[in-house]
């Protein structure tokens, strides 16, 4: 899309606000990706939704959290980038055991607000380092816990910018799976936890402690690559198949968890991709088991 056609497609009151060419390797975990032609971020879900409403309905929209299970290819993402982390940021306490969250919030803030709200479980959102948005999107878990187990509404907006209150029942919610509406995305949420002594804040560290010793934290990477095949572990499958340490270009399987791939820092989005593909055919040719990535790939290919 050359610039001139760019700017108009957007109202003045956007034109200057609206980012061009933004790379994406800037807004994910894995640090890689091309640039996205337009970048938003929007101040508040009003100013979201006026934002839709002004773009050609046929305009594709990608909407990022904090980019921590998201593959951009290296040739970027066309349309627009609707960016949730540093807005859409409300968390309240509602009632004694209700909380509500703008779908920006990361969930480590939501595990360390809970706590000192003295409510629980949420220590879980502590081993997810996306926003409550990328989080539904994904039904994230950890530790035993999962997202949707605490939702009781979702406030979605549509490709129109109208908003829509939305229960669990509008939605088949699967490990790592979430179906709904087409065309809305989430914008808050209302979760319920239990009533819980605050005594809680010692379990997130010590589970973050435990995590440290068994995942490469730290290090550039999108946490599990695969979706765990029922009654099997992605990382045991990928490990048995030989692949701990296989590298390409400047990403390689981790050595310490072979679920994990990571970029060493000069990886391209390619590398990446390949390597997921190896992992991929290597674990099926071995052990007759066809992974699935857990990780979304967007994007166009250099
Ligand atoms: C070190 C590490 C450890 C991890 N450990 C775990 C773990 O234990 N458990 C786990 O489940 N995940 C884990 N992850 C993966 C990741 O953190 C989660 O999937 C997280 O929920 C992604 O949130 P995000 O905001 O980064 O989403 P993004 O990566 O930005 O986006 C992910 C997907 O959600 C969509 N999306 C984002 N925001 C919205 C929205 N508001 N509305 C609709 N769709 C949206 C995006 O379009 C994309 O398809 C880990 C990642 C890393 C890097």
């Amino acid at each position: 899309m050359n610039g001139q056609r760019r700017d108009s497609l957007l109202s003045p009151e956007f034109s200057t606000r609206v980012l061009h060419d933004v790379p994406m390797s800037k807004h994910t975990s894995w640090h890689v990706g091309g640039p996205a032609d337009l970048f938003f971020t929007p101040r508040d879900v009003m100013d979201l939704g006026a934002f839709i409403r002004q773009l050609p309905p046929d305009l594709p929209l990608l909407w990022v959290g904090l980019g921590s299970n998201l593959l951009v290819r290296d040739g970027g993402v066309r349309g627009a980038v609707i960016s949730t982390h540093g807005a859409l940021g409300q968390l309240e306490r509602v009632s004694a055991t209700r909380i509500y969250a703008g779908a920006g919030v990361p969930c480590a803030r939501i595990a360390r607000q809970c706590v000192k709200w003295g409510l629980g479980p949420a220590e879980f959102f502590a081993g997810i380092p996306g926003t409550l948005g990328g989080a539904l999107a994904m039904n994230a878990g950890a530790w035993g816990g999962e997202t949707w187990r605490h939702v009781i509404e979702v406030e979605t907006l549509d490709r129109r910018g109208i908003r829509h209150a939305r229960t669990p029942a509008d939605y088949e919610i699967a490990y790592r799976r979430v179906t709904g509406p087409a065309g809305e995305w989430f914008v808050a949420a209302r979760l319920e936890f239990e009533r819980k002594p605050a005594s809680a804040d010692g379990a997130i560290r010590e589970l973050l402690e435990r995590r440290k010793e068994s995942q490469p934290i730290g290090e550039w990477s999108c946490g599990s690559v695969f979706t765990n095949p029922p009654g099997e572990h992605a990382a045991r499958l990928i490990e048995t198949g030989g692949l701990k340490g296989f590298r390409i270009g400047d990403a390689s399987v981790s050595e310490k968890h072979a679920n994990f791939i990571i970029n060493h820092g000069a990886a391209r989005a390619a590398d990446i991709e390949a390597l997921i593909l190896h992992v991929q055919r290597t674990v099926a040719a071995v052990h007759g088991i066809l992974l699935t990535p857990e990780v979304r790939i967007v994007g166009d290919p250099a």
